[in-house]
């Protein structure tokens, strides 16, 4: 059973590398299984993993097995501790969410013109963190706060975090925010159309 998760685990941080949502040495899945977890290893890429090259871990961030953790782990451990439905977590510098992080004035959904449904049942509500560095203690705290209320994060100047109920729901959820940041780069200029506050408010009821 966790042998097929580990190979699933495998294959979609090979599918988001192979599409461009990762790059270099960037990004770090991780899946829940029980009272631990399995993540991606420090300094590689997320295409070409095996199961045997996952690092296991307990919720507190403790070592399982000899694999050498993504220095990101302290925060998979944070979701997991706050979001008990938490199944997997998907982390990503992906290109429009970091520019979208840089923005000086963004500052979460409000930021964003509601332009199509799927923002809305996939990602909001969005929490916007400040920045910290990356791998510390105070970055897995802010998002150990912000994750008991958000299933997606944007971290400032760094990328975005997503929490699903299974693989593909936090991979799904990474994407849709990828591409609503892109659409917002691509569209700001231009006269848009966005959805009315009614349509909003029936999305957003369920
Ligand atoms: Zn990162």
């Amino acid at each position: 059973m966790d042998e097929a998760v580990l190979e699933q685990l495998c294959d979609v941080a090979g599918s988001l590398f192979e599409r461009g949502y990762a790059h270099g040495s960037t990004g770090n899945i991780s899946v829940r299984v029980g009272g631990e977890f399995w993540v991606t290893p420090t300094g590689g890429a997320l295409r070409g993993l095996t199961p045997a090259r996952l690092a296991r871990l307990d919720l507190e961030g403790r070592r399982l097995n000899e694999r050498e953790p993504s220095k990101e782990h302290p925060f998979h451990a944070a979701v997991y501790r706050r979001r008990p439905e938490a199944r997997a977590v998907v982390h990503l510098h992906s290109t429009y969410a970091v520019a979208l992080s840089c923005l000086e004035a963004f500052d979460g959904d409000e930021g964003l013109p509601p332009l199509t449904p799927y923002y809305f049942m996939r990602v909001a509500p969005l929490a916007v963190l400040p920045y910290f560095r990356p791998g510390s203690p105070a970055l897995a705290a802010a998002v150990a706060d912000a994750a008991a209320a958000h299933h997606s994060m944007l971290l400032r100047n760094h990328g975005l975090i997503c929490a699903g109920a299974s693989l593909s729901e936090a991979a799904d959820r990474a994407e849709e925010l990828e591409q609503t940041a892109r659409l917002h780069f691509i569209l700001r200029h231009e006269k848009t159309r966005p959805l009315s506050p009614a349509d909003v408010l029936e999305l957003k009821k369920s």
